[in-house]
C-alpha cells in the first residue's frame, strides 16, 4: 500500500539574485511498513527533502501525496494538522522541553490534536509509549536527568504518541555514541517490525544505513542509487485508517477543554522559571497594589467626609455677613449692621423653599461651675430651631423655649464635652454655670456630635437663647465698640419680631445691673443665620430666594456685590471632596505609570522568553501547533502572568490599606469596583503588552526555529 509519492520535487533557495537549486526532480514512492535510510554526504539535500516530506517546508515544484492526500496544495495551517496526525519527528538534538518530565514531554503533541482524549487516557497512552521505548521506569525524570540515548528514546515516544503512520528521523544517532546509537536503531527496527510503522532515517553514516531495509543515496539534490535489502513489514495495528482529517472543532465543550489545556500549558511554562515570573510581574504587583490602596484610602476619606457633613444636618444653608464687602465699603459713621434678626424673620416668612430659620451669634468666654472652669470652643446664641436644622438631639433635659429667647432667659444647653469638663460624673441638669458673670441654668444636654470637618470638637459648645448671648453675655463688648443710631433703631424693631411677647424684651435694669453691664447700645447684628430648606432639591431654590430677598432688604444695587454670603454644605463638601479627588487622581496617575512600566517589563521578558524558546516553538510547530496555537499560548502566558500579578497586587493593596488604618488611623474602605477594575486592567495589560511577543513567536518559521542555536 502506497504511503508517500513524490513526483519531480524541486526545491530552490534564493539568496538575493542567486538561485541555489537544492533538490532537482526527486521522485520517490514509499510503501507502508518500509524502513528507509536516506544517505548522502553533507549538503546533498537530505534534510531539505526530509523537511518537505515532513510538511515543514513546501517544494518549489512537483507533487507530494501523503496517505492519499495532496500535500502540495495545503495551507500552512492544514499542514500543521497533517504533521500532528500523520507524522512523527525525531531530531538529532532530541529537542525535549527542559525542566519537564519525560511523560509530559511525550504528551506534548496532544496539546495540538483535533480530537480530545480524557486526562487518564492520554496519560495511559504516554506511559505505554515510554514502555515501548524501554523507559517505563524513567517517566518522571527530566531531560537533564537522562542520558543521551534515553533522551532520544523519549523523543521517539513523543513522535509516536499520536500513532502516526510514518516517522521521520534526521540524523537520530548523530549525537550518540555507537553503542547507544545501536540501541536506538534497534528500537526503530522493532517499531517497524512489530508496529508496522513506516520509518525514514536520514544519515550520512553507512553503519546506520545498514539497519534499514532500503537505502536511497542522494548526491547534489538527486537520487543516485537505490538498493533494497529486506521486505517491508506488514502494515501494523497502530496505523489508523486513512481518511479526511478533522480540521475544525465545533463543540463548546471542546473549546473549553482547549482553553483549559492552553491555560495549563502556560502555567507550566511559567512554573519552569518561577523566579523570573515573579520578578516580571513585580511592576504589575506594585501598580495594582498602589491603585487598590489609593482607592481604599480615597473612599475611606470621602466616606468620612460624607459622614461629617451628614452630622451637620440635612438641607442646611448657612448665611453670614460678607466681611470683605463690609470692610471695603465703609459706611461712614462707624460699623454697619448687616444681618439682623429681622432679616432672619423675613427669610422665614417670605422664602417658600425655606423650612426652618435660626439666627445665631457666637461668643467666646470662660464657663465656670463650682471649682471647675473651662473655655468652650464656642458659645452659641440661637433659637430652638437651630437644633432642628442641625438635627441635633438632646441626651438629657429639654430645649429652651421661644419664651426663653424673648425674655433673654439665663438658660443653656451644654455639649457632651462641657458636661464632662465641668460636671464630671454629676448630672448637669438644673445646675448653674457662670459665663462672664451671667449665671445660666443648664436645662439640657446635647447628644454627641463628634468632630466636624475642620477637626473641631462640635460637642465643646454651650447653646443659649441668642438674646441672652447677645445682650447679657456679650452686651458689654458690643457696647464698648462703636455705636450707631441706625443700629439702635433696629433693636427697637425687635418688638415687631416677637409681637406677642408678654414680657418686655429689655426690662428695666436695676442700678446694680446697669453698673455691672452697661447695655447702652445694642447691636443686633447676627454672626450667622442657619436655614434649612424643605428638601435637598429645594436647596438651590431656597438659596436663590434668600439672595433675592436679602439684596432687596439691604438695598443692594444691581451689579453691586452681596454684603452677605449664602452657602450650602454641598459647596463645602465638594471643596473637601475635590481636594481628596485631586490627591487620588494624582496617585492613580502614578499607579497607571507603574502599570505601564510593569507592562513594558512583561513585554520585554516575554520577548526574551520567545527568543530563548525559539527551538521549543519550532518543535511545537513540528508536532502540529498552528501559528494561532503559539500566539494563544504566549498571549495566555502574558495574561496569566499579569493576572497573577494583579491578584498579588490586590492582596498587597488591601494589606497596605489595612496597615494604614491600623498604624495611621486613616479611614479606608474596600472597593469592589476597584478590585474588579484591577483584574480587568491586569488582563488588559497582559493582552496589550503580551500581544507583540506572542505575535512574533507565532510568525516564526518552523524550520528556522528548529535550527536556531
Ligand atoms: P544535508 O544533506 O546535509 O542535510 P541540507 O538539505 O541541509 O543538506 O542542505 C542542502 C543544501 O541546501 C546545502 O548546500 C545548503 O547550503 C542549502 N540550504 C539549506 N537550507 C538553505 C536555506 N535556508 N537557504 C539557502 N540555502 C540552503
Ligand atoms: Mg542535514
Amino acid at each position: 500500500m502506497e504511503l508517500i509519492r513524490l513526483e519531480n520535487i524541486q526545491k530552490t533557495y534564493y539568496r538575493g539574485e542567486l538561485e541555489i537549486p537544492v533538490l532537482q526532480n526527486v521522485s520517490l514512492k514509499v510503501e507502508r511498513g518500509e524502513m528507509i535510510a536516506l544517505v548522502g554526504s553533507s549538503g546533498s539535500g537530505k534534510s531539505t527533502l526530509m523537511n518537505i516530506l515532513g510538511c515543514l517546508d513546501r517544494p518549489t515544484g512537483g507533487k507530494y501525496r501523503l496517505d492519499g492526500q495532496d500535500i502540495s496544495e495545503l495551507s500552512a495551517e492544514e499542514r500543521a494538522v497533517v504533521r500532528n496526525a500523520k507524522i512523527g519527528f525525531v531530531f538529532q538534538n532530541f529537542n525535549l522541553l527542559a525542566r519537564t518530565s519525560a511523560l509530559q514531554n511525550v504528551l506534548m503533541p496532544f496539546n495540538y490534536t483535533a480530537e480530545h482524549l480524557a486526562e487518564n487516557e492520554t496519560k495511559e497512552r504516554g506511559e505505554a509509549m515510554l514502555q515501548l521505548v524501554g523507559l517505563g521506569d524513567r517517566m518522571d525524570h527530566q531531560p537533564s536527568q537522562l542520558s543521551g540515548g534515553q533522551q532520544q528514546r523519549v523523543a521517539i515516544a513523543r513522535a509516536l504518541i499520536n500513532r502516526p503512520p510514518v516517522l521521520f528521523a534526521d540524523e537520530p544517532t548523530g549525537n550518540l555514541d555507537s553503542r547507544t546509537a545501536e540501541d536506538v536503531l534497534r528500537i526503530f527496527q522493532k517499531l517497524n517490525e512489530e508496529e508496522g510503522i513506516t520509518i525514514i532515517l536520514v544519515t550520512h553514516d553507512e553503519n546506520v544505513a545498514r539497519h534499514a531495509k532500503r537505502i536511497i543515496r542522494m548526491k547534489d539534490g538527486v537520487i543516485v542509487e537505490e538498493s533494497v535489502t529486506a521486505k517491508p513489514a506488514a502494515a501494523g495495528k497502530t496505523v489508523p485508517p486513512g481518511g479526511p482529517l478533522p480540521v475544525k472543532e465545533v463543540s463548546t465543550w471542546a473549546a473549553i477543554k482547549k482553553c483549559h489545556r492552553i491555560f495549563r500549558l502556560s502555567l507550566h511554562a511559567l512554573r519552569r522559571n518561577i523566579m523570573r515570573s515573579v520578578l516580571t510581574c513585580l511592576g504589575i504587583i506594585i501598580g495594582i497594589a498602589a491603585v487598590i490602596a489609593m482607592m481604599e484610602i480615597g473612599r475611606g476619606s470621602s466616606h468620612s467626609i460624607e459622614q461629617t457633613i451628614a452630622s451637620l444636618g440635612a438641607n442646611v444653608i448657612q448665611m453670614d455677613p460678607n466681611d470683605s464687602v463690609v470692610g471695603g465699603v465703609s459706611s461712614g459713621g462707624g460699623g454697619r449692621v448687616t444681618l439682623t434678626p429681622a432679616d432672619a424673620e423675613a427669610i422665614r416668612i417670605e422664602c417658600s423653599a425655606v423650612k426652618w430659620v435660626a439666627p445665631s451669634v457666637d461668643c467666646r468666654a470662660q464657663a465656670i461651675y463650682g471649682s471647675h472652669n473651662w473655655n468652650p470652643d464656642r458659645i452659641l446664641g440661637t433659637t430652638a430651631d437651630f437644633l432642628t436644622i442641625r438635627k441635633w438631639a438632646l441626651a438629657d433635659g429639654d430645649v429652651f423655649t421661644g419664651e426663653d429667647v424673648r425674655s433673654s432667659a439665663a438658660v443653656c444647653l451644654i455639649g457632651q464635652t462641657i458636661g464632662r469638663q465641668l460636671f464630671g460624673g454629676e448630672s448637669p441638669i438644673g445646675k448653674e454655670i457662670r459665663v462672664k458673670n451671667v449665671g445660666m441654668k443648664v436645662v439640657g444636654v446635647l447628644a454627641r456630635k463628634g468632630a466636624n470637618m475642620m477637626g473641631r470638637d462640635q460637642d465643646d459648645i454651650i447653646i443659649a437663647p441668642w438674646t441672652t448671648v447677645k445682650f447679657r453675655v456679650t452686651g458689654v463688648r458690643s457696647a464698648s465698640s462703636s455705636g450707631s443710631a441706625a443700629a439702635a433703631s433696629t433693636v427697637n424693631s425687635l418688638s415687631q419680631l416677637y409681637p406677642n411677647q408678654s414680657v418686655q424684651l429689655f426690662p428695666q435694669q436695676s442700678a446694680v445691673q446697669a453698673a455691672d453691664m452697661p447695655q447702652m447700645t445694642r447691636f443686633t447684628d447676627l454672626d450667622d443665620v442657619w436655614i434649612s430648606a424643605a428638601s435637598p432639591a429645594d436647596i438651590p431654590v431656597a438659596m436663590r430666594q434668600i439672595t433675592a430677598l436679602m439684596r432687596e432688604r439691604h438695598h443692594i444695587q444691581p451689579g453691586a456685590p452681596d454684603d452677605f454670603r449664602v452657602r450650602d454644605l454641598t459647596e463645602l463638601s465638594q471643596a473637601l471632596a475635590s481636594t481628596s479627588r485631586v490627591m487620588t487622581n494624582l496617585l492613580l496617575i502614578v499607579a497607571l505609570i507603574s502599570l505601564v512600566v510593569g507592562g513594558v517589563g512583561i513585554m520585554n521578558i516575554m520577548l526574551v522568553s520567545v527568543t530563548e524558546r525559539t527551538r521549543e516553538i519550532g518543535l511545537r510547530m513540528a508536532v502540529g501547533a498552528r501559528a494561532r496555537d503559539i500566539l494563544r499560548q504566549f498571549l495566555v502566558e502574558a495574561v496569566v502572568l499579569c493576572l497573577a500579578g494583579g491578584v498579588a497586587g490586590i492582596l498587597l493593596g488591601r494589606g497596605i490599606s489595612l496597615a494604614v488604618t491600623l498604624l495611621l488611623n486613616w479611614p479606608t474602605l474596600p472597593s469592589i469596583p476597584a478590585i474588579i477594575a484591577a483584574v480587568a486592567v491586569s488582563v488588559t495589560v497582559g493582552i496589550v503588552f503580551g500581544y507583540y511577543p506572542a505575535w512574533k513567536a507565532s510568525r516564526l518559521d518552523p524550520i528556522e526555529a528548529l535550527r536556531y542555536e
